[in-house]
């Protein structure tokens, strides 16, 4: 069912408001500096929207994993810090979620000011999506925005409960602009996708991917494999892996996977190997069956990127997820980084390309290629879920379009 987007609101709607943003500020820090700001970026526009027309922004996140208490270690107050940078609006900063000083804090906000509360996960009610804690954050405003996208698959007080809890009090629960945008790239590739509809499936494992790979699998044209996934298709296919990374229990799967997917799934014709996974390794290509005792296979092979990297080119949508390789070492990146490439050059001719997961974001910033695909999704594993089918709580919890 769709759902009330924060876009359609007026600045009528919005001015002296009090407005609850749910955003992912789940940023890397080392010390009291965030080492990497994309999510921070990322929720800019959601912000610098609801400020811009005058709403009272009372915004919450959760940042790593605390143990449900709070932990210094985890505080958001860096967070703030770098927020106050990247907005023109103040942003106000409080050690404290829904206690007196909280709520004495969002009292105080003006128009068009940025409170942040302190960690969500300082609270043990979050992750178990406490009633209380929800109905106490929905107090803090008539409002709910979500725009968590990396979140959005868990049944959290700050996601999901939290929306409940602002109407059944009569507010309204909208998506921010970031999760709009995932909903609608995401979304579309599996809907509507212009063909050929090329999806790139790699990483390090099959089980955790098998829903994307059933869901994908009655859409796609072509389903290229790569990465330590395609070692489990060849142990199907009778070849040898030498000590390359598989999955013996699922080797059944991809048997049956081949089976359905017939043509239209591609593997590896050429590995890179070598005799261990490291930064210095000497790197071999061999052809698929020739793959032998100490071989660890870290990469596809150079024959096997020309074809994947064909099939790209031809593309009017490419859906990725999962690195081709063990790119985070040099002698390994070879194959994730040239298509990546491949995505970004058919993403220039015109095709659509959704890239999701944390690693394969990783990987485009490394082929410097992120800025020209269509969409780098914020959630690994909320992306994966949403492509497998599953209906994300965080979604399911907002208002819906025609009902309000
Ligand atoms: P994403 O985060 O994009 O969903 P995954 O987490 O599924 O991707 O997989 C990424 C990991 O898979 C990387 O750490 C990479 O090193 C690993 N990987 C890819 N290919 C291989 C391989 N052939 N052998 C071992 N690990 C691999
Ligand atoms: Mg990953």
């Amino acid at each position: 069912m769709a759902k009330r987007l924060l876009r359609s609101l007026t600045p009528d709607d919005l001015r002296g408001r009090r407005v609850l943003v749910r955003a992912d500020l789940n940023v890397p820090l080392d010390g009291s500096s965030v080492t990497d700001d994309t999510r921070i970026r990322a929720s800019v526009p959601t912000l610098d929207f609801l400020t811009g027309a005058g709403a009272r922004v009372i915004l919450m996140s959760h940042l790593g994993r605390p143990k449900g208490s709070p932990d210094p270690a985890f505080s958001l107050a860096p967070v703030a810090t770098r927020l106050a940078e990247l907005v023109a609006a103040p942003v106000r900063f409080v050690g404290d979620t829904v206690g007196q000083e909280a709520r004495d804090a969002s009292e105080a906000l003006q128009d068009g000011e940025i409170l942040l509360l302190e960690n969500t996960r300082f609270l043990s009610g979050e992750t178990t999506d406490d009633p209380d804690l929800a109905g106490a954050l929905a107090g803090l405003g008539s409002l709910y925005v979500n725009d968590a996208f990396g979140t959005a698959h868990r049944a959290h007080a700050s996601t999901a409960g939290v929306a409940q809890a602002v109407r059944a009090a009569g507010g309204m629960a909208v998506a921010g602009f970031l999760l709009e945008k995932e909903l609608t790239f995401l979304g579309e590739a599996l809907a509507d996708p212009e063909r050929p509809f090329v999806a790139i499936l790699g990483g390090a494992k099959i089980s955790g991917k098998i829903d994307v790979v059933e869901a994908l699998l009655p859409r796609v044209d072509r389903l290229l494999v790569g990465g330590a996934m395609a070692n489990t298709f060849f142990l199907a296919l009778g070849l040898d892996v030498g000590k390359s990374l598989v999955e013996e229990d699922r080797v059944e799967m991809a048997r049956e996977l081949m089976d359905r997917a017939g043509d239209r799934l591609l593997l590896p014709v050429d590995c890179r190997v070598s005799d261990r996974i490291a930064p210095d390794a000497r790197v071999r290509t061999v052809a698929r069956d020739g793959v032998t005792g100490d071989d660890l296979i870290g990469d596809i092979g150079p024959e096997t990127e020309g074809i994947y990297r064909e099939v790209i080119r031809g593309a009017r949508t490419v859906l990725w997820n999962g690195p081709m390789g063990v790119f985070e070492m040099e002698p390994f990146a070879h194959g994730t980084l040239s298509l990546a490439r491949a995505v970004a050059e058919a993403t220039d001719d015109g095709a659509v390309s959704v890239l999701g997961g944390g690693d394969s974001a990783a990987a485009a910033e490394a082929a410097e290629v992120a800025e020209r695909l269509s969409h780098v999704s914020t959630g690994g594993g909320a992306s994966l879920e949403f492509l497998a089918g599953a209906e994300l709580p965080g979604v399911a919890a907002l208002s819906d379009l025609e009902a309000e």
